[in-house]
């Protein structure tokens, strides 16, 4: 493969500054669209201000789903591309995305009916829950919208002992609940990734750079600043794609437009370490209504409890955290629908916060704006004479389809034809995932001498490219990382080098699950900056510039008290 390091992007697009197509934005919906084009022969460069994945992307409550809600919104054609692409995604990144049993629970048969009526009708409305009835023709139609390439069970309705048998801890004011499937990702910072890594594989015309914000126009294009080093270069693309999430209108008033397109609201979620509530969720989500008719999930997540969101609406997108009013209102609401769990702020242990880049539209309250993708065209002027299309909204389930849409609308501008397509191509280490996990863990033990748990771990987090991961491994050097059990010096190392890092929380948050466990000690995020350091040759005071930067970040973003808690000893698989 050919040079990816910082410094070789950069001198490629200083020796040509003329790309086809700049996309602005490495979240999921900018990484989807420049797979899309780099599969396509298109020379594409991405651009991220950030780290890939560091906005809404890694923000998200990790359902891979149709959007069952959406069904009283009537937004039939989300809900059925949200469950075609769930369960393409089952398949096409089983090393990421897998089904998750979810139970709602019900507490009378006839509630919620004038409410959805009147949402169907984009009215507003009282707020309040969601009866038996309205649950059941929902999830009929749910199935129905979702039975294209299909794997997982169909929806059932319990009584009230058949619910309470199922999950002891629940209240006992429900009537009822219904059970059926959908999906979750235990990583979409990696999948994130992924797309953006098979693309530059497959397509040698293709460039990433990340830390380098978009920044406006000058006479020759748009320039991009390395917020690194500080330096610019001019970019002159026949076609600029805005992938910028709730940040789009900032980045294309520099551009000339000046249509309002987003208007975001924030989510917040925390995530629970406590015995009681990992046992009253066994295996299964949790999608529940708070009494004032919003929707709330709590699921099991690797070894954890993920309890989320909120939904407010803000006007910045930057440097939104997860405020203790929140903190209030998700407890309260856990208590509702599982009265038995006591849980404090001692029990979180990690806490993110994200803004949904929703459509702008007037609407008062946030779960009535439609959360339906689109494609905004602003065509060339004589100041800009290149088009902008804003890729506006579009859940991360969608991402494949809404990239497919957007790059369709680019290689008919460019004149070129589609000739590759995505609908079954696997991500990343999903590709050649074998149905026989315990055989290919036992080849590459004996391959690599490491042992089959170590294989399993890598296996679990990066697929199939675990197999690139072990053998690095295993050619040394390798060590155990202070804090970490489940990581060593070699992984990270691999990572460094294979995987677009140029900073330290690149790994401790994205593109591992360090911090998102809860694991992130001084003593872990230490000893993964002296890898990261001698791996990329970064200097003494720099590395230490980065972390008292990483751990400000955990502490004032993500911490509930930093310095965290020790590691608990490795139990749940990786
Ligand atoms: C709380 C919450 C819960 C959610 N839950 C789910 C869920 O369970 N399932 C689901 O399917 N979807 C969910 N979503 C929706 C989903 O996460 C988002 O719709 C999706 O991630 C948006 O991706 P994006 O690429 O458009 O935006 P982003 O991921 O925000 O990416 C935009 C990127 O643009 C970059 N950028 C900004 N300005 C510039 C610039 N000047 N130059 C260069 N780059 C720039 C940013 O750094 C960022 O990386 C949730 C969202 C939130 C917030």
């Amino acid at each position: 493969m050919r040079d990816l390091s910082r410094q070789a992007v950069i001198e490629r697009l200083r020796r040509d500054p003329a790309p086809e197509v700049l996309v602005v934005g490495a979240g999921i919906n900018g990484a989807a669209v420049f797979r899309e084009l780099a599969l396509n022969g298109v020379r594409a460069v991405l651009v991220d201000r950030g780290d890939i994945a560091e906005g809404a992307s890694s923000a998200l409550s990790r359902m891979v789903h149709g959007g069952l809600r959406y069904l009283e919104t009537a937004e039939l054609a989300l809900v059925r591309e949200g469950a075609t692409e769930r369960n393409r995604l089952l398949r096409n990144a089983p090393h990421l995305v897998g089904p998750l049993r979810t139970m709602v629970p019900l507490y009378d048969l006839w509630g919620g009916t004038f409410a959805a009526i009147a949402k169907l009708f984009r009215r507003p409305t009282t707020s309040g829950r969601r009866g038996a009835m309205l649950i059941r023709i929902g999830l009929m139609l749910y199935d129905w919208l979702g039975s294209r390439e299909r794997t997982m069970p169909h929806h059932r309705m319990l009584s009230r002992d058949a619910a309470l048998t199922a999950m002891p801890g629940l209240t006992r004011s429900i009537a009822s609940a219904a059970e059926y499937w959908d999906g979750w990702v235990s990583h979409p910072e990696r999948i994130n990734l992924e797309l953006v890594l098979d693309a530059l594989a497959a397509a040698p015309q293709a460039d990433a750079l990340t830390y380098a914000a978009a920044e406006g126009l000058g006479p020759e294009g748009v320039r991009i600043r390395d917020t690194l080093t500080g330096e610019t270069l001019t970019l002159a693309p026949r076609i600029v794609v805005n992938a910028a999430g709730a940040w789009i209108d900032r980045v294309n008033a520099p551009l000339g437009i000046n249509t309002r397109m987003i208007g975001g609201t924030k989510g917040s979620h925390l995530v629970i370490d406590h015995d009681g509530l990992r046992a009253a969720l066994g295996d299964a989500m949790l999608y529940f209504e708070a009494p004032d008719g919003r929707t709330c999930i709590v699921f099991p997540f690797l070894g954890n409890v993920l309890l989320g969101t909120t939904d407010i609406r803000v006007e910045d997108a930057d440097g939104v955290r997860c405020e203790e009013s929140e903190i209030d209102y998700l407890f309260a609401v856990l208590k509702e629908v599982l009265p038995d769990v006591a849980i404090g702020r001692e029990h979180i242990r990690y806490r993110y916060s994200g803004v949904r880049p929703l459509p702008y539209v007037d609407a008062a309250t946030p779960s009535l704006i439609p959360r339906t993708h689109s494609l905004v065209p602003s065509e060339p002027t004589p100041e800009r004479p290149f088009p902008v299309l804003s890729m506006v909204s579009g859940k991360w389930t969608t991402f494949r389809a809404f990239g497919e849409q957007a790059a369709d609308e680019v290689l008919h501008r460019l004149g070129k034809p589609r000739s590759v397509g995505t609908q079954s191509r696997p991500i990343g280490g999903g590709a050649g995932f074998p149905a026989d996990r315990a055989g290919w863990i036992r080849d590459l033990a004996r391959e690599t001498g490491l042992p089959d748990t170590r294989i399993a771990d890598l296996l679990a987090r990066y697929g199939t490219r675990a197999r690139d991961a072990a053998r690095a491994i295993a050619a040394g050097p390798d060590a155990p990382l202070e804090g970490l059990p489940r990581h060593s010096s070699g992984e990270i190392a691999w990572i460094a080098r294979e995987e677009m890092v140029a900073h330290l929380a690149d790994v401790v948050l994205r593109r591992t699950l360090v911090a998102l466990r809860g694991e992130a000690s001084e003593e872990a995020v230490r000893a993964i900056a002296a890898v990261l350091a001698d791996t990329l040759g970064w200097s003494a005071a720099r590395t230490a510039e980065d972390v008292d930067a990483t751990l400000a970040l955990l502490r004032d973003r993500h911490g509930a008290g930093y310095p965290l808690k020790a590691t608990r000893p490795v139990s749940a698989t990786s």
